[in-house]
C-alpha cells in the first residue's frame, strides 16, 4: 500500500499531515509512502529528511495522487485534487464533516472511504489519535503569546527601582484543552488569571494551574453531556454568564474565549457592551471564530478594533507553529493509520470502535449518522 502526502494548498497553511518521524514508522510497517516535494517545507522538514526516513519525493502532484491508497492530509483538499483519487482510495484529514458536511458529497460519489480525524472518537484508546486536542493545545499557547505581544503592557509583576509594575489580568472563557492551555501560559508570563467554564469540573483543573475560577449559578441545569462535553445552555442560564464576564471585563486586559458546543454555534459570552466596558488597550483573542465567535464584535479570520479594544479572531493559529503543531498532528495520524496496515495491505474493520465511528464516507455512501443529519440539515436550510 502506499500512502500519500501533498503539499498543503489553503492559504496561510504551513502545517505538512506527516512528518519524517512518522515516515519512518510507517515505512517500518512495509508501507510505501510519497510526498510531494516541499510539502514539509515550512514545518522544518525537507524534502531530504523525508527521503533519509524512507519516503520517495517526487514535484508531480497528480501522479502522487493517482498513485496513493492512502491520502494523509491537515485540510480537506481541493475538488479537483479529490477527483484524481482512485476509486477506493482512503482520505484522513480535519474534514470539517459537521461544519461543511455538503463540500463531502465528492467522496460518496468518487467511492473514497474517507476518516475525519474531528470524529475519532475520546475514548483513552483513541488518546494517541486525538488531533483535535493537540490543535487545541497549540491554538491555546500562541493566543495568549498573539495577546502578550499586541497588548500595550508587560504581563508579570515587576518591582523595580523606577517602582512597581503591575501584572497583567487575563480572563479565560472556555476551560477545556485550549483555554487550559491558555491559563497555564499565561500564569507562565506571569499574568493573574481568571477562567470560567459552564462545566464544574473544569473548576478543579483551573485552580490547580493557578488560575481563580468564576462561579455562576446557572439554576441548578444540567451543564454537561455524557461525553463530557458542554450542553447548550438555556437562555436564562447563557445570560448570567454573561452578566458575569462583563463585569470581569472591566478589570481585564486580555480575554481569550475558547468555549464551544459541538456540532452548534459557538455560544455569545462577550457582548458590545462588555467590550465597551474594557480599557483601551485591552486585547481579545477569539478562538471560537470557525463556529462564529464568543464575542459579538469578532469577525472570523481579522482583526478589528472597537474603540480602542483589539477583537482577534483568527482561524488557524496552529499554522502559525508549524513544526510542533505537524509533529503533534502527525503523530495522532500515524497512530490511527497504524493499526491498519498488516503486513504493508491496508485492513478497514468498519465495526472497530475508533474505525467506524472516524469513518464519513463509504462504498459510496456517508455512513455517519451524525454527518448523514447535518448534510439533511444543510440542504432543508
Ligand atoms: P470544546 O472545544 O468543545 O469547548 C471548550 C470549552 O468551552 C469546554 O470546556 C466547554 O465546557 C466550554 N463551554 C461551552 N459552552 C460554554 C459557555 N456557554 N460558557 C463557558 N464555557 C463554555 O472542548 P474541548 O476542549 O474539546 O474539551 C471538552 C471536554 O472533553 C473536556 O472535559 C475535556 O477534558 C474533555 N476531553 C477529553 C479527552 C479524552 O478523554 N481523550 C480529550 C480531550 C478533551
Amino acid at each position: 500500500m502506499r500512502i500519500a502526502v501533498l503539499r498543503e494548498t489553503q492559504p496561510g497553511e504551513a502545517r505538512v499531515a506527516l512528518v519524517p518521524e512518522s515516515v519512518k514508522k510507517l515505512v517500518a510497517l512495509k508501507a510505501r509512502v510519497t510526498v510531494e516535494s516541499g510539502a514539509g517545507a515550512q514545518a522544518g522538514a525537507a524534502d531530504d529528511d523525508y527521503l533519509g526516513a524512507g519516503a520517495e519525493v517526487t514535484a508531480e502532484r497528480d501522479a502522487v495522487l493517482s498513485s496513493a491508497d492512502v491520502l494523509a492530509s491537515v485540510n480537506r483538499p481541493a475538488e479537483g485534487d479529490l477527483r484524481r483519487l482512485k476509486r477506493g482510495a482512503v482520505l484522513v484529514g480535519f474534514l470539517r464533516p459537521l461544519d461543511e458536511p455538503a463540500a463531502l458529497a465528492p467522496l460518496a460519489e468518487l467511492y473514497v472511504t474517507s476518516f475525519a480525524m474531528e470524529l475519532v472518537p475520546r475514548i483513552t484508546r483513541a488518546q494517541a489519535m486525538d488531533a483535535l486536542s493537540s490543535m487545541a493545545t497549540v491554538a491555546g499557547y500562541k493566543a495568549v503569546l498573539t495577546a502578550a505581544e499586541r497588548l500595550p503592557r508587560m504581563f508579570p509583576l515587576l518591582m523595580t527601582a523606577a517602582g512597581t509594575v503591575p501584572p497583567a489580568r487575563v480572563l479565560v472563557l472556555g476551560a477545556g484543552v485550549a483555554g487550559l492551555q491558555a491559563i497555564a501560559t499565561a500564569r507562565r508570563l506571569g499574568a493573574v488569571v481568571d477562567a470560567y467554564d459552564v462545566r464544574a469540573a473544569a473548576g478543579e483543573q483551573v485552580r490547580s494551574l493557578g488560575a481563580n475560577f468564576l462561579e455562576v449559578d446557572l439554576g441548578g441545569i444540567e451543564t454537561e453531556d455524557k461525553g463530557g462535553y458542554a450542553k447548550e445552555l438555556t437562555p436564562e442560564a447563557l445570560e448570567r454568564g454573561r452578566q458575569l464576564i462583563a463585569k470581569q471585563a472591566r478589570n481585564s486586559d486580555v480575554i481569550i474565549t475558547t468555549a464551544q458546543v459541538p456540532g452548534r454555534p459557538a455560544p455569545l459570552l462577550v457582548t458590545d457592551d462588555a467590550v465597551a466596558g474594557m480599557r483601551r488597550g485591552s486585547v481579545i483573542v477569539d478562538l471560537a471564530g470557525a463556529s462564529g465567535g464568543n464575542c459579538a464584535l469578532s469577525r472570523p479570520g481579522e482583526d478589528t478594533d472597537a474603540n480602542g479594544v483589539r477583537v482577534m479572531c483568527p482561524l488557524n493559529l496552529p499554522a502559525t507553529v508549524p513544526v510542533h503543531a505537524s509533529q503533534l498532528y502527525s503523530r495522532n495520524v500515524t497512530a490511527f493509520l497504524s493499526p491498519l496496515i498488516k503486513e504493508g495491505q491496508l485492513v478497514i474493520d468498519m465495526t472497530d470502535d475508533v474505525v467506524g465511528p472516524s469513518c464519513v464516507t463509504h462504498q459510496g455512501a456517508f455512513v455517519n449518522e451524525r454527518v448523514a443529519a447535518a448534510l439533511e440539515a444543510a440542504a432543508s436550510r
